[in-house]
């Protein structure tokens, strides 16, 4: 077998398995070629881009290459006047948004670690941040893509020729697919306007039923936050607003959001520039620190049992443990340290059962190999895996991309 790049290290390990290979192709067609040379020697592959995300997910069954994307790094178009960008899936986002700035426009993803995050990891893993209120995650803001196929083929952007796999609309699929169907070569954004102003206001002291009742009080009061996220404090929360656009408009929400809080008898605090980057800076570290990460969906009007029934006694199992809640959305993210890796397992699937009865879920994002010892970081398989499965089957049939990182083994 002909060696495709330089030795495997520890450094380059997945959840523990150590690749034999590492490539890091300089173009797709490169990186095509790896995977025609995979395809023809039945190479199992997996692809990293900023490495911020690689605990998501179980660790593969086998790993022979690592594709690296780190050079794929390229904006290969930018149209302002169309508010769409090309770029290489290497790229990191905050480089991509720095060079968007100068045109006054960005990518309205937000997503923790966005300097080391590579578009391609982010809509591989569907990220998001608190800014999915008003924008969607990356599924909303993606509008084409390039993919080199398992067997090496290089399937160039829009129309026939991507939407040409079996009759399946494979970019859409590919978003959230955690590298197990295709490697994402280039991503078609649409963009939006950079706000010329931005202001957070604070409401500091909420329970968990008027923290609920607030979130779904601003539809009705009109209030349109271009992002909304909750830190838990003592035996609280405390609810950033972020309001973006035009500077009268800003300051009209903010007064609206003054009265909403005066008539629902809460406390509002608006936040200096200092301020309010020290808010988005813990809600980062709470999404992004931490041994044992975990995210919490549960339905929007559903907060309180989340909260007393999973959220609290998850957390109480961690150290130093820190929550971020995204309440429009019936989000939450844990993290923490895990001081006995039993009852922090025993705390997930507790949780996980709870969630699931509301119809809910649990998704470990990370954890210490004690604790993934006794829960998988999935849960139970989802009620569209026979679906899941068939698209891998037509995309992956030999099972060499990632093989078991996904959800049911996939
Ligand atoms: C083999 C394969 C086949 C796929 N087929 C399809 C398809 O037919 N149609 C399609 O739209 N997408 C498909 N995808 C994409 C993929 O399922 C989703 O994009 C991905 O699960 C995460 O995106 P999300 O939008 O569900 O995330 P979110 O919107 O953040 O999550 C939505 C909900 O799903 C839960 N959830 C997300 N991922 C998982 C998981 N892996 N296990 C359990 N719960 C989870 C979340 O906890 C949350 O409750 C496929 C992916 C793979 C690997």
């Amino acid at each position: 077998m002909v060696a495709l790049g330089r030795e495997g290290t520890p450094a380059d390990a997945i959840l523990g398995v150590v690749p034999r290979e590492v490539v890091e192709p300089a173009t797709l067609d490169e990186a095509a070629e790896v995977l025609a040379a995979c395809a023809r020697d039945g190479r199992a592959v997996a692809f990293v881009g900023g490495g911020t995300e690689l605990e998501l997910g179980a660790p593969p069954r086998r790993l022979d290459v690592l594709l690296r994307t780190a050079r794929l790094a390229r904006v290969v178009e930018h149209a302002p006047a169309d508010q769409i960008a090309v770029v290489e899936a290497g790229l990191p986002l905050g480089e991509l948004q720095r060079r968007l700035r100068p045109h006054r426009q960005r990518l309205a993803l937000d997503p923790p670690l966005a300097e080391r995050a590579t578009v391609g990891g982010v809509v591989a893993a569907n990220a998001y941040g608190p800014r999915r209120h008003r924008f969607g995650a990356a599924r909303d803001l993606v509008v084409g893509m390039s993919f080199v196929r398992a067997d090496g083929v290089l399937a160039k952007g829009g129309g026939k020729v991507v939407k040409n796999v079996a009759g399946f609309d494979v970019p859409r699929l590919l978003v959230g697919s955690l590298g197990t169907l295709a490697l994402i070569g280039t991503v078609t954004f649409r963009l939006h306007p950079l706000p010329e102003a931005d202001r957070t206001v604070l409401v500091p002291m909420l329970d968990a039923g008027g923290l609920r009742a607030l979130a779904a009080a601003l539809g009705q009061a009109q209030l349109e936050p271009s992002a909304a996220a909750a830190l838990l404090t003592g035996d609280g929360f405390q609810l950033a607003l972020r309001f973006e656009g035009f500077p009268p408009g800003v300051a009209e929400q903010a007064q609206r959001l003054f009265a909403l809080c005066e008539r629902l008898g809460h406390g509002v605090e608006p936040l200096e520039e200092e301020g309010a980057r020290a808010f988005w800076a813990r809600h980062n570290a709470a999404r992004s620190g931490g041994a044992l990460r975990a995210r919490l969906t549960f339905p929007r009007t559903g907060l309180e049992p989340a909260e007393r029934l999973a959220l609290r006694p998850l957390l109480a199992s961690l150290g130093g443990a820190a929550a971020a809640i995204y309440p429009t959305l019936g989000v939450a993210f844990a993290s923490g340290e895990p001081a006995d890796p039993g009852a922090a397992a025993r705390a997930v699937t507790e949780a996980r059962a709870a969630l699931a009865a509301a119809g809910g879920s649990l998704v470990v994002g990370a954890a210490p190999a004690e604790v993934r010892a006794r829960v998988d970081p999935w849960g139970p398989p989802p009620p569209g895996l026979s679906l899941m499965r068939r698209v891998k089957a037509q995309l992956d049939p030999e099972e060499r991309l990632a093989p078991g990182r996904f959800v049911g083994g996939i």
